[in-house]
């Protein structure tokens, strides 16, 4: 099982780790298992991290079971180490749009008492786009959507 690195510390953006498994993807991609990673996964509505192990550039990050998947062009070598880097920037930007999101339900709980019930950040059509649902006291549904 790979230990979770960023669990520890949000702003951890490169380690050395060793992978433990690589296996072909269906679509001939290859998924990576390291002993530990800085990769946030595509997770609760977060976008995953990007960024490299070694030379090759990761692509995605997912859960699969209690595996943690880092999604790559090449193959890697079972049992080598490599340094992995994730993209600080988009860290970052992620990080202040959860925060974001965390001062806005706030607020609309203090003037309305709408409670948050899920939000989703996507990258898509060359831009952020955040969700929204809020839902009223009297189960009246609200959809917001915010764009950068
Ligand atoms: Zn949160």
């Amino acid at each position: 099982m790979t230990e979770r690195l960023y669990l520890e510390d949000s702003h951890l953006f490169n380690c050395k780790a060793t992978v433990t498994a690589c296996e072909q993807n269906a679509d001939g991609t290859y998924a990576i298992e390291l002993d530990k990673t800085v990769f946030f996964p595509n997770k609760g509505g977060q976008p995953c991290d990007t960024g490299s192990i070694g030379t090759v550039n990761i692509t995605s990050c997912d859960e699969k079971g209690e595996r943690l998947l880092h999604t790559a062009a090449a193959p890697l070598n079972i049992g080598a180490e490599y340094e992995v880097q994730i993209d600080k920037e988009r860290r970052m930007d992620i990080m202040r749009q959860h925060t974001g999101e965390h001062i806005l339900s706030w607020a609309a709980y203090m003037l309305f008492g709408a409670v948050n019930v899920g939000s989703t950040v996507r990258w898509t059509m060359q831009r952020w786009t955040r969700t929204y649902r809020w839902m009223m006291p009297r189960a009246k549904k609200w959809k917001f959507w915010l764009t950068k």
